[in-house]
């Protein structure tokens, strides 16, 4: 089977099967055409998947279909738009029809989730790497930043850390069994896609931890010229090896929760709803890094740096 065959037999169908309303024009031309309504910001987004580096090698195609979706809508979430389209750029080393049913599968499936369409893309040869870049919409001037953070502000995540985290130890060295029951997290990660979509116009800063929280708060705190005061108690984790889950949630990346910021007196006017859904884990002060408060009150500076960074290692 060759290029265009591939894309004829499964990804137009995908395309079919997923398209959305504003989509003019899906794959088959030289640019697809999408509609953005009056009084609605295009964000876009592009993230980039290598085999062994982002995801192990003979991983399942399924499986990567999903998870390249969600991570790269998971930045859609992050800045509180709501989905509208994809492309899809995929380098293979050879076409494997059944391979790439799978992937398609998976992609579909989270394509389907997420309320989002493939709308074209490119197919080379080479090392097996998938990029998806997604575009989606903000109501004008509505979306969510890193640089919005404002000493006094919360600190709070939107669900358990450090799951993706054991389940890559699992997937590394199968024998502890006991970071096996995390092993979902890290195969079918979820973007808070609704819960950043209700905090537009209440979070002052936000972004989803893909690196760890501790770097990803990082981004947030620099960003917004400010400090950051976590109480390590209240973060909450997904239990692997107990006495490693808080390193796990801080520098443990692939959990795609949403890490924000929120002014106290929006905090207190939130409803129940909303705070039910969100973790209370520290504040902004004026100054710079990251300091973790012990439940006996004692304080630790964080040196920046100390998430993933696929140029240096680990501070
Ligand atoms: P061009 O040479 O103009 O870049 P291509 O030959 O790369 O066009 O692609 C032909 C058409 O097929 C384009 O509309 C492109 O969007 C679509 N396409 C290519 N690969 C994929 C893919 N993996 N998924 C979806 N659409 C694809
Ligand atoms: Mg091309």
């Amino acid at each position: 089977m060759g290029e265009f065959e591939l894309i004829g037999r499964l990804f137009q169908p995908l395309a079919d099967a997923t398209r959305t309303p504003g989509t003019l024009l899906g794959p088959g031309d030289d640019c697809a055409i999408q509609r953005v309504p009056a009084g609605q910001d295009l964000v876009f987004s592009v993230d980039t998947l290598v085999e062994g580096v982002h995801f192990p090698f003979q991983y399942d195609a399924a499986l990567l279909g999903w998870r390249a979706l969600a991570v790269a809508v998971s930045d859609l979430a992050a800045m509180g738009a709501e989905p509208v389209c994809y492309t899809l750029a995929l380098t293979l080393p050879e076409i494997q029809e059944a391979w790439v049913s799978g992937l398609v599968s998976g992609l579909q499936e989270a394509s389907l989730a997420f309320g989002i369409g493939l709308a074209g893309g490119d197919t080379t040869r080479g090392p097996l790497t998938i990029t998806v870049q997604v575009h989606g919409t903000v109501p004008t001037g509505q979306a969510l930043r890193r640089n919005g953070a404002q000493p006094g502000d919360l600190i709070a995540v939107t669900g358990p850390l450090g799951g993706a985290a054991a389940a890559l130890k699992w997937l590394d060295s199968p024998g502890d069994d006991t970071n096996r029951p995390f092993l979902e997290c890290y195969h079918r990660p979820v973007p808070q896609l609704v819960l950043g979509q209700k905090l537009r116009g209440i979070a002052s800063a936000g972004i989803d931890i893909s690196d760890g929280l501790a770097a990803d708060l990082g981004h947030i705190l620099n960003a917004s010229g400010v400090a950051g005061v976590v109480q390590t108690d209240s973060i909450p984790r997904q239990y692997g090896t107990v006495e490693s889950s808080l390193a796990q949630a801080l520098y443990g990346g692939d959990d795609y929760q949403l890490c924000v910021t929120v002014p106290a007196q929006q905090w207190n006017e939130l409803p129940e709803t909303l705070t039910r859904q969100l973790y209370r884990i520290g504040h902004i002060c004026e100054g710079k890094g990251l300091q973790l408060e012990r439940s006996d009150g004692t304080r630790e500076s964080l040196a920046p740096g100390t998430g993933y960074d696929h140029f240096r290692t680990r501070g």
